[in-house]
């Protein structure tokens, strides 16, 4: 059997794949089994920013996979510290505690949110609120899908944890309406990445920071995707100049080689976990952690957040340049954009099967977006190579076009953005 097949057969089916097998990767490009070259304008949903093989990553993969690798909390390590250390200084933050996923991220924010409300705010035991956004992605847990407003992933899951309210994304007011005596937390990302890149207005985060600072509220940021200079900043708090109290990181905190994740967070919230409140085995491991020192320091010695912005802006130019009617918007920041496929041409998952054939890996979100999110690497000469393909998978669809052109909106417009 064929590797198709073969997953097919002993896979659960909870992915479906564009049908192309890869066995190589280096930098912005991605080899399949029979040769082929392809760009990678994905990055594996943003873990993948230092391009694939990074040679310092590996490097420092390879040598502390042989000295030590998984040693436990039970006991200290000479990596997490160091690790740790550098993560609050990019940050700005105070204390950091690792996990392995984004989802466990998530989870662990949620945890402290909860306990700082009971603790520091004095909320009623059991009573506390954190308010989200619809159009939310944190993960994948049941807690996490519980507060998701997209019914395929919560669709035979429940029942479900309390104490999520859910308002519209970008809309100030619904959130000053929505926060009660017992609301401990606003845990939102900055830009919604899953949701199809949506920007909210200008002034969104100053405005929750405002509102959580009025209220005695934390303000906790999933920069799981928009983290690590993939917006053009090193996180996309510092477009608008706050600090959260709370932020989660993931996906490119692990060099695009292992799951690395972490909460890191003020000293008065952090204070709230002791010893066995909370945990993972594998989280802050030696190698994690000499991995993840690795790529902060790329990402700061290789200028990668100065490249995601000047590049991501001629990439946005670009793309607003190109005059065609299957291209009904384009938005992002940096090297992070979602381009809206016109559904009377084709689905964006057709477009990514054209960009497939092109030579160029990318994969939809939602029926109507392509996202485009290359490693923060990628060079120009490369990136334009890309957009050239991107243009002609536009002509391609052109000619397909399979109904009367309808007056339609993109998808989020009547529901979010509305403040
Ligand atoms: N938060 C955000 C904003 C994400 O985009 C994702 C993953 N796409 C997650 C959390 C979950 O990360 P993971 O898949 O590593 O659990």
């Amino acid at each position: 059997m064929d590797a198709i097949g073969l997953e097919a057969r002993y896979s659960a089916a909870n992915y479906h794949p564009l049908p192309v097998v890869l066995t190589r990767g280096q930098g912005s490009w991605l080899w399949d089994v029979e040769g082929r070259r392809y760009l990678d304008m994905m990055s594996a949903y943003s873990a993948v920013s230092h391009g694939h093989a990074h040679p310092r990553i590996i490097a420092v993969l390879e040598q502390q996979a042989r000295r030590l690798a998984v040693p436990s909390r039970a006991f200290y390590n000479d990596r997490l510290g160091v690790f740790l250390e550098k993560l609050c200084k990019v940050t700005g933050l105070d204390q950091a505690l690792p996990m392995n996923t984004g989802a466990e991220a998530v989870e662990t924010a949620i945890k402290a949110a909860r306990r700082w409300g009971y603790r520091v705010k004095g909320i009623a035991p059991d009573r506390a609120e954190i308010i989200v956004a619809d159009g939310n992605f944190h993960g994948r847990t049941t807690t996490i899908i519980g507060f998701s407003s997209e019914p395929d992933y919560r669709d035979g899951f429940g029942p479900f944890a309390p104490g999520f309210r859910s308002v519209p994304f970008g809309d100030l007011a619904a959130v000053e309406r929505a926060i009660g005596a017992n609301t401990a937390a606003i845990l939102v990302e900055p830009i919604q990445g899953e949701a199809g890149i949506i920007v909210p207005p200008d002034g969104w985060l100053k405005g929750l920071r405002r509102l959580c600072d009025k209220h005695h509220v934390l303000l906790i940021l999933d920069e799981v995707q928009s983290g690590l200079g993939r917006t053009g900043a090193w996180f996309a708090f510092q477009h608008e100049n706050v600090l959260p109290d709370g932020l989660v990181l993931g996906k490119a905190l692990g060099g695009g080689v292992l799951p690395v994740s972490a909460f890191v967070g003020t000293h008065e919230l952090m204070a709230v976990f002791t010893p066995g409140s909370h945990g993972s085995t594998f989280g802050g491991n030696a190698l994690a952690a000499a991995v993840g020192l690795e790529a902060l320091s790329v990402i700061e010695e290789e200028s990668l957040v100065e490249q995601s912005r000047v590049l991501g802006a001629h990439m946005l130019a670009r793309l607003k340049a190109m005059r065609s009617p299957v291209l009904r918007e384009v938005r992002g920041r940096g090297l992070w954009i979602g381009a809206e496929i016109d559904p009377a041409y084709a689905s964006a998952r057709e477009a990514c099967e054209v960009l497939l054939e092109k030579g160029v890996l990318s994969k939809e979100t939602h029926d109507t977006v392509v996202r485009l999110a290359p490693p923060l690497v990628i060079r120009q000469a490369d990136l334009d190579w890309g957009l050239d393909r991107f243009e002609e998978m536009l002509t391609v669809l052109e000619g397909r076009r399979h109904a009367p052109a309808k007056e339609s909106k993109p998808w989020h417009a009547e529901t979010t953005l509305a403040s």
